[in-house]
């Protein structure tokens, strides 16, 4: 049972409309990695995460969590009966049908990309399940750009993550919030506070708050660093590596190459929508590919 992975993503691939984001990558996750998903703008980072969560559906490929499927469909095989896959074992979610299709959404507007080209559904329609199943499931996104909800309070925000805890119970989420309060102390003195009045920082610590708030298993990270003052970014990396500690397992995008392979076990490297590199963070880091296109050695 130690050899399945706890997230699996096997040749998958992902488009908007005409565009390929993201051309048959596979990667593996493992109960317990912090895995550093790397690479430059449009590689296809936050595209794979949003396929994940279940934002987007795969055109072809699967996704498997914990061994059941999340994604396509085993060997993605036509038709809307399937049929049971190799891994298809005891399944810990008994109400999902064949009828499930993840709904594609758009990007909000202000991203400052097409939103007419809409993704389409999967060819798979085996288990494409839709955002809050894949949640329920123990898998919490943290959206770049962070979307918290700006009017309403930091604890507010935080109450609505353990929403999405499929175990939820009131001494579980007073426990959780202590916890996420013990992480970022700062986000239990602005309690009250309009969320949208944080700093940027601060945002992103209540982006990711919220996110323990669901006590996830799978953690997805897109861009944890992004505008964030030196300082900060290392008290989030600190963050994230207290929270995998924790027992948190870790998906992280990030273009802070170097930071990010500090706290990651393994890392990928994306070009283009294909994984062109894999391996331990310690042999990424050293890597002379590595080096000069994402760590800025010179
Ligand atoms: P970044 O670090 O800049 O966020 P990324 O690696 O996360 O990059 P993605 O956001 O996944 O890359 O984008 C992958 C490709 O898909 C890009 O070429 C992008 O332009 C395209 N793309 C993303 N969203 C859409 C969309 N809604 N419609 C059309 N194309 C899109």
């Amino acid at each position: 049972l130690h050899d399945v992975p706890l997230l699996d993503v096997r040749d998958v691939e992902v488009a908007y409309g005409a565009v390929t984001a993201v051309r048959g990558i596979s990667l593996r996750v493992r109960s317990g990695e912090v895995v550093a998903l790397l690479g430059a703008n449009g590689a296809g980072k936050t595209t794979t995460l949003r396929m994940i969560s279940g934002l987007l559906a795969p055109v072809r490929g699967s996704v498997w969590f914990d061994g059941a499927p999340l994604a396509g469909g085993p060997n993605s095989s036509p038709g809307p009966n399937a049929g049971p896959g190799p891994n298809a074992g005891p399944s810990r979610d008994p109400g999902r049908g064949p009828g499930l299709h993840r709904r594609p959404r758009p990007r909000p507007r202000g991203s400052g990309r097409p939103s007419s080209a809409e993704p389409v559904p999967g060819r798979d329609s085996g288990a494409n399940l839709p955002v809050h199943r894949v949640a329920a499931l123990g898998i919490s996104h943290v959206p770049e750009g962070r979307r918290i909800f700006p009017a309403m309070s930091v604890a507010e925000n935080l109450t609505l993550g353990s929403f999405l805890d499929a175990r939820r119970s009131r001494e579980g989420t007073r426990r959780e919030l202590e916890r996420v309060h013990t992480l970022f102390p700062r986000l239990a003195e602005r309690s009250r506070q309009p969320a949208g009045t944080l700093s940027g920082g601060e945002q992103q610590m209540l982006a990711i708050g919220r996110a323990l708030m669901a006590r996830p298993r799978l953690i997805l990270l897109d861009e944890p660093s992004l505008g964030l003052a030196p300082k900060l970014v290392a008290t989030i990396f600190a963050v994230i590596r207290e929270i995998n500690a924790d027992g948190v397992t870790v998906l992280l995008v990030e273009q802070n190459a170097a930071a990010a392979l500090r706290i990651a076990h393994r890392g990928y490297v994306l070009d283009t929508g294909s994984v062109v590199l894999e391996g331990t963070a310690a042999d990424l880091a050293r890597d002379p590919r590595v080096r000069d296109a994402y760590l800025g050695a010179s």
